[in-house]
């Protein structure tokens, strides 16, 4: 057999392949699989690769611009995302927007927002590691199509999630740590914000305060150097 058949061939058990990723963990999703957002959001709102895909009412793929030059990452769908299928819509993305609009970055043009796990977890409990792994390609891939130059990881679960971190968000939240070429934040998750109202000097709020205008000043910076 020819080279070339043989490489069709090959191309046509990936496509195969394919259509198992949404039903089978065990069916790796490479990097280059989505060629577009609208894919992925479909195969993750037919995803059973774990338990959560049980009780979802829509997967929570992302909202914002996906050509954003800051991507955020949350941890998982609550109630109101999973009705909506959009991520960050109750009171913590309430939150967000505050934060976000306090530095003048607009959440529909200058950030794309997305999550650890794309479906809610019952009762709003923290998503486990298996749940965390299985979803993982999944964020890899938006990550790659969405092409961020700055990550905001809102929260321990997207730190851990995400860069695997061992340190404490408390620790290392506002340092700014590369990873694959990025630049990524950790910042307090908005929900522990809502827990933590006090805005004296070293409180939480206070805090995200700063980190949410070194992120403002690093994309200043990011756009003036890309003109
Ligand atoms: N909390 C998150 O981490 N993500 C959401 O989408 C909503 C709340």
């Amino acid at each position: 057999m020819s080279s070339e058949n043989q490489l069709s061939l090959f191309e046509d058990s990936t496509f195969n392949q394919k259509e198992l990723i949404p039903k089978d963990t065990k069916v790796a999703i490479p990097q280059g699989t989505y060629p577009s957002m609208m894919e992925l959001a479909e195969h993750c709102n037919n995803c059973h690769r774990c338990q959560l895909g049980d009780t979802r009412q829509n997967a929570v793929v992302g909202r914002g611009n996906l050509q954003a030059s800051i991507m955020i990452i949350g941890e998982a769908p609550g109630q109101n995302e999973d009705e909506t299928g959009l991520p960050f819509v109750g009171r913590a993305g309430q939150l967000l927007e505050k934060i976000l609009a306090s530095v003048k970055l607009d959440s529909e043009k200058d950030v794309y927002i997305a999550n650890i796990n794309k479906c809610r977890p019952p009762g709003n409990r923290n998503p486990t590691a298996e749940e965390i792994k299985a979803c993982k390609p999944y964020l890899l891939e938006q990550i790659r199509l969405v092409n961020p130059k700055i990550i905001l990881l809102t929260g321990a679960t997207a730190l851990k999630g995400l860069l695997a971190e061992k340190r404490g968000i408390t620790k290392i939240r506002g340092q700014w740590i590369e990873w694959e070429g990025r630049l990524c934040m950790p910042i307090f998750h908005p929900s522990y914000l809502l827990r933590n109202s006090s805005r004296e000097v070293g409180s939480p709020k206070w805090l995200m305060w700063q980190d949410i205008q070194a992120v403002r000043a690093k994309f200043d910076e990011i756009q003036k150097s890309s003109f």
